[in-house]
């Protein structure tokens, strides 16, 4: 039984009131929590428990990045290495982590709780008054609005007949289909055709509708062992070529991107990572329809952005899987510390969980907004090739500004890539940011040239 008295009875409610509590949510607390020996902590979520979009996800589903830099920075997960966690194992770990963080006595979680603008907290479950809370900060843990199928109505139409699932739904299928039809090329699109293969189903049986190619991150690349390496060759070939297309066409011959197709030119790149196996079981998959994005389905016809395809079988026999939601749609940057509100933002291109860290240990480090703003601007998710470069260019200044401002916390947190970095590494990648700097905005738009 959650206790709503126990936070402050007199003055602010709380210190830090922080809506949502996902990755991001999740590693700001535990920062606030470790790095401060009085501040109290609210949280509160439209879920029973911990752990954000990952309580939606499909069963099957794993970390895509190094289980070594995820979650909280005073917990470990995972089994070290190259492991990628599964879903279940992320929220148990949130669960323990929450349980870390009430230990404190300086933490109260509020689950079902919805968050209206004023600082009301809305019970979703009990039907109690409305409680409004009067904290110092309010922290918006929710900006990313990630997106998973399970909670994301598919924008286009269908007919009854049609069966669509969301990717979910594959893991609970009690018969086999003639046809599977995946619809969406992102991470969750790529997870389930592997899925599928895994299962022994036919490559032949699997049609892939692909609206856009996009370049993948290798994930071999982003193990401790490889990370310097990884942004060192990032860093020289923007200084050294003289196009964003030189800089991927030659990452890509360096095996640091890889596509589906080396005959399609990508033009998303959505920071998915994929490994060589992966890539060569994704490849059996001959049926791509790169026709645009769904507009309907109707039974066994399948209408697209500038095409149809119509399957053969019958349609009780094909089975549709939903993977079109935007898990990590662009959003328009903010600054990220303003007054009484904390904006969580990526402030590392594609790193969420480390960035929501970072924003905390910085906010307990420095009163003035305007001084913590000028070390940390936000990065926005990349969606296309373009956004890659400034992404990339403005991680860079960030880190350097950040490891200015606090060197120790750096290399000695577990969300940070740079702990992971064998000494010699580290020192490799420091002389490489002095001779390849962070690009400047005139370098970035004579890279970008039309794109
Ligand atoms: C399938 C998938 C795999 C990923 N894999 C990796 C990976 O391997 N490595 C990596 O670094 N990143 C990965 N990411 C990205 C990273 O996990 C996410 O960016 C990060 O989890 C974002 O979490 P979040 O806390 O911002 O959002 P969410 O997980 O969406 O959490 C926000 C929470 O806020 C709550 N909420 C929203 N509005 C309100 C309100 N008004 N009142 C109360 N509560 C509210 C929601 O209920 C939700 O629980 C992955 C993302 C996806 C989708």
């Amino acid at each position: 039984m959650v206790e709503h008295g126990a936070i402050h009875a007199s003055g602010p409610d709380t210190d830090y009131l922080i809506i949502g509590a996902g990755a991001m949510g999740m590693a700001f607390a535990d920062e606030i929590l470790r790095g401060s020996k009085d501040a109290q902590v609210l949280m509160v979520d439209r879920r029973a428990k911990p752990g954000g979009h990952w309580n939606d996800a499909y069963p099957f589903v794993s970390l895509h990045q190094p289980a070594l830099f995820y979650g909280v920075n005073s917990r470990e997960l995972g089994a070290g290495g190259e492991d990628l966690v599964s879903r279940a194992q992320i929220l148990a770990y949130y669960e323990l982590a929450l349980k870390d963080f009430e230990a404190t006595g300086r933490f109260v979680f509020l689950p079902q709780h919805d968050y209206l603008p004023g600082g009301v907290l809305r019970s979703l479950i009990s039907g109690r008054p409305d409680r409004k809370v009067a904290p110092r900060k309010t922290v918006d843990a929710t900006y990313m609005d990630v997106r998973v199928p399970a909670n994301t109505a598919p924008k286009y139409a269908h007919s009854e007949r049609a069966q669509l699932i969301p990717i979910n739904g594959l893991a609970s299928l009690d018969r086999p289909y003639s046809r599977y039809v995946v619809l969406g090329a992102g991470k969750t699109g790529i997870d389930a055709v592997l899925y599928l293969l895994e299962q022994h189903v036919a490559p032949e049986t699997i049609s892939w509708v692909m609206p856009n190619d996009a370049w993948f991150l290798n994930r071999a690349n982003i193990q401790p062992p490889n990370i310097a390496a990884e942004f060192i060759d990032q860093m020289r070939l923007m200084h050294e070529v003289g196009s964003l297309d030189l800089v991927l066409d030659e990452l890509e011959r360096l095996g640091r991107l890889l596509r589906l197709d080396p005959e399609v030119r990508p033009t998303k790149y959505r920071c998915a990572t994929v490994t060589d196996e992966e890539l060569a079981a994704l490849r059996q998959v001959k049926d791509v329809i790169r026709l645009g994005r769904v507009s309907r389905i109707d039974d066994a016809t399948l209408q697209l952005a500038s095409g149809e395809r119509i399957f053969p079988e019958a349609p009780e026999d094909i089975l549709y899987v939903d993977c079109t939601a935007d898990g990590l749609a662009p959003r328009p940057e903010v600054p990220i510390f303003a007054g009484d509100r904390i904006t969580l933002q990526a402030i590392s291109m594609c790193q969420q969980v480390m960035s929501a860290a970072a924003i905390g240990a910085l906010e307990l480090r420095m009163d003035s907004d305007a001084e913590k703003n000028a070390i940390l601007a936000p990065v926005a998710h990349p969606a296309v090739p373009a956004d890659y470069l400034p992404a990339f260019a403005r991680t860079m200044e960030n880190q350097k500004r950040l490891g200015g401002k606090m060197f120790c916390w750096t290399f000695t947190s577990r969300l940070s890539g740079a702990k992971h970095m064998p000494f010699f590494h580290f020192v490799r990648f420091m002389l490489a940011t002095l001779r390849w700097p962070a690009l400047d905005d005139e370098r970035v738009a004579a890279l970008l040239g039309d794109h």
